[in-house]
């Protein structure tokens, strides 16, 4: 590249390294006819699509946004910040990987249920009943048996939960 200070046609790099981030390569640069040294940076291009939103509402993707969802279900939850930041991790590079320029925000919303499945199973049906806008306590209640038949185990969770969201009216669509 030219170089920046006397704009010589080339320079030459004199050193590479990976930056601590691991998806950053810095370059140490030095102009063969001023002599000036300077840094290029180099990162792969991997744009997260756009979301579509409910009534073709478009949004850019905001990675803070992703981590609240999850601290929100994950309240008072044992569950890392490390876990978090793993899961939001994974979804970032799902989507990157897609290629996709615009997705769904639902398709983000259903990858927020897989990681939080994994993560934590009160978590996943608190953020699931909140998400799919249960209509009615049976909808919410074959949700749970579905989950109990996933994972053993939670026979308690149907009561508490039911207990805890008894007031949450689901919006008929
Ligand atoms: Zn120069």
């Amino acid at each position: 590249m030219h170089c920046p200070f006397c704009q010589h046609e080339d320079t030459r790099v004199i050193d590479s390294r990976l930056a601590e981030d691991g998806a950053t390569v810095r370059r140490r640069r030095e102009c063969p006819q001023c002599s000036e040294r300077f840094n290029t940076f180099e990162t792969a291009e991997l744009k997260l699509p756009t979301l579509v939103k409910s009534g073709e509402r478009r949004e850019t993707f905001d990675e803070r946004k992703l981590r609240v969802s999850f601290e929100r279900a994950l309240q008072k939850r044992p569950v890392t910040s490390d876990a978090v930041d793993a899961a939001v991790r994974t979804i970032i590079n799902d989507l990157r990987k897609s290629g996709e320029r615009e997705v769904p925000s639902r398709q983000v919303g259903e990858l927020v249920m897989r990681e939080l499945k994994k993560l934590d199973q009160v978590a996943y049906v608190r953020f699931a009943s909140v998400y799919r806008k249960f209509e009615d306590v049976q909808a919410f209640r074959e949700e749970i048996e579905k989950l109990e038949r996933d994972l053993p185990g939670l026979e308690h969770l149907q009561l508490s939960l039911l207990g805890e969201g008894g007031g949450r009216r689901g919006k008929k669509s």
